[in-house]
Order: C-alpha cells, then sequence, then structure tokens
C-alpha cells in the first residue's frame, strides 16, 4: 500500500494497489495518483432502493420471466447481499467523420438483348456527426451484465463518502485512469463511426475523424448484489440500486415448461427429420440416378439437419439453467 498526502485536508491516504483515483477518507476529495491533482468531477449515484425495495422489485420482475414458477415471489428467500459502488468513467464525445468508398450495383445500363447482368463500381462519399457518453468501466472487477447495462445518470450528486457509508455500502476503487478512459472512449467512438460508414459503402477507401472530448466525469454507481434461494437451489441477481431496475437474474424454471419444450424439440426432431428422410429416400430410390437425384437428397439431409438444429435449441433451453437479462429501456 502506497500513501499519498490529501491536498485538501493533509491526512494521509492509503492508496490500494493498481488505483489511479482515489477518495480522502476524512474529507472526500478525489485525488489523481501520480499528480496529486484534486479531481472536482466525481460523482456519485445516491442509492434510492434499500435491501428490501431491491428484493420485492427483484422477485416481482421474476415471477414475469416466461417458465418462472408463480409463487416465487412468496417462497424465495435473500441469502446473500452486498451493495457495492462500482466506479465508472463516462466520456462525452462530439465526433464527425467524412469518409469515401466504393459501392457496387448492377448495371441495367445494357441493351436488352445482352441478357448478362454486370456490376457496376460507383464512388460515395459521406459525412456522419455523432455525440455520445461512453461508458468505461473502471475496475477490472464490474460484472459483465453491468458493464452492457445503460446507466442513467441524470441524477447524480457530487460524490460525498457519507453516501457510501450511511447506505452500509462498499466502494470499489478505481483501476482506469483518465487519460486511459478517454483513450478507449475514443476508439469506440471512432469504431462505430467506421461500422456506420460500412453500413453506406462496401469498401471504405478514406476515413478522416474528428473526434472531441466534450465532457469526463467519475461516477460511483451503486449495485445490489443479491443471492436468493428457492426450493433448494440459489440463484444470482444484480439490481440496480439508484434506480430499483433489475440488471440482471438468474431464475428457475418450471418442470411443466421445461417439459413443453421438450415436447416442442421432440416435435420438431420427429416431424422435421421425417420430412427430411422421405425427401432423401425419394432421391435415392425413387428417382433415376442423376444430378437432379443428388441434388433432392442433399436437400432432404440439408431439411433434416436444420430441423435436428432448431430441435436442439429447444433442448439445450430446456435442459440449461435458465437465465434473464432485462435490457435497459
Ligand atoms: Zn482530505
Amino acid at each position: 500500500m502506497k500513501q499519498v498526502i490529501c491536498p485538501h485536508c493533509k491526512g494521509k491516504v492509503e492508496v490500494p494497489e493498481l488505483s489511479n483515483t482515489v477518495v480522502c477518507p476524512y474529507c472526500s476529495t478525489t485525488i489523481q495518483i501520480p499528480t496529486g491533482e484534486i479531481s472536482k468531477e466525481h460523482y456519485i449515484m445516491r442509492t434510492q432502493f434499500t435491501l428490501q425495495q431491491s428484493r420485492d422489485r427483484l422477485f416481482s420482475w421474476v415471477v414475469k420471466q416466461l417458465g418462472a414458477p408463480k409463487g416465487l415471489d412468496q417462497k424465495a428467500n435473500i441469502r446473500d447481499h452486498r451493495l457495492v459502488y462500482w466506479p465508472f468513467w463516462v466520456v462525452g464525445i462530439k465526433a464527425s467523420s467524412d469518409y469515401a468508398g466504393n459501392q457496387w450495383k448492377p448495371d441495367f445500363s445494357g441493351s436488352h438483348s445482352e441478357k448478362t447482368s454486370r456490376t457496376k463500381i460507383f464512388l460515395k462519399s459521406g459525412h456522419i456527426d455523432t455525440h455520445r457518453d461512453v461508458f468505461v468501466p473502471a475496475h477490472p472487477g464490474i460484472p459483465k451484465h453491468l458493464r452492457r447495462f445503460v446507466i442513467p445518470t441524470r441524477r447524480k450528486e457530487f460524490f460525498k463518502r457519507e453516501l457510501v457509508l450511511d447506505s452500509g455500502g462498499f466502494q470499489e476503487a478505481v483501476h482506469v485512469d483518465r487519460d486511459k478512459a478517454v483513450e478507449l472512449a475514443k476508439g469506440e467512438v471512432k469504431e462505430a463511426l467506421l461500422k456506420e460508414a460500412l453500413k453506406d459503402v462496401g469498401v471504405v477507401n478514406r476515413i478522416d475523424y474528428d473526434v472531441n472530448v466534450s465532457a469526463v466525469f467519475l461516477v460511483h454507481v451503486p449495485v445490489w448484489h443479491l443471492r436468493y434461494s428457492y426450493s433448494f437451489k440459489s440463484y444470482e441477481a444484480l439490481v440496480d440500486a439508484a434506480s430499483g431496475r433489475v440488471i440482471f437474474s438468474r431464475f428457475p424454471m418450471k418442470l411443466a415448461y421445461r417439459a413443453s419444450l421438450i415436447m416442442n424439440g421432440v416435435v420438431q426432431l420427429v416431424v422435421g427429420g421425417g420430412i427430411g428422410l422421405a425427401v432423401l429416400l425419394v432421391g435415392l430410390f425413387v428417382l433415376p440416378a442423376s444430378i437432379y437425384a443428388v441434388a433432392v437428397d442433399l436437400f432432404g439431409l440439408a431439411l433434416g439437419l436444420g430441423m435436428l438444429a432448431f430441435a436442439m435449441r429447444y433442448f439445450i433451453t430446456a435442459f440449461s439453467l435458465k437465465s434473464g437479462v432485462e435490457t435497459a429501456g
């Protein structure tokens, strides 16, 4: 553990390994490591949902999921709970790109007697503007479901350590520094602009970017890490403690639902496989040996395998532990 002196209150602050930003425990000042600069742009989302409220939100969400047991909210119990404030950099980026590329289009300009269609290369250029906030996870331990979650930060407040302590939460350290976060965010926006350009033209010959950072701030976001038990098994869940939204939860699936999935798989297999086999037999024994018979055989085989793949998807869903993810709206 390294130590730094807080530039605001002169208190000794311990710096956890790999941390790039620390918060003074005495005065809540956010200090950049190693420059020692004070960072004013450090915010927190206040915990609005208590453990009990988050639990209620979670269970009422789970019972609405397809195949989940109806009485789960009455019988499930929270076994384990942790409130973690995860750090994110939010990088506001205003960017534009100018690009030029090639596009292939069928050419119908030939005479009518000429049956063969030709393709012609068109040169095309365009311009895209974008303005977005990029979330950069600042800790390697941030759960993957949370990484994809759109975090609403409109109600952010200046970071105060008391808000973490009073809520009984734990604040995770910042492992990604500001410059690195900005670099990652710029890269992400450039990639998105290139993808946009590729939707317009098949091949990009030239692309110029103009990327400007409009704002950078650090925000700690509270997340309930919950584990609940239901009929001798336990399931994990994440609930956004600021908005009360369920980020992710695993949940049990009713036996009847599983059975119906298996039945569907069997029907697919029997009907699809049967038709595939019939087509295959027609190709083999009914049709005279020819290129058409081979084509019919291949078609039958493809049909059979395709239905097998469909059936497998039902089986996999039926036998795997169902996990649901609520997408941020
Ligand atoms: Zn201090």
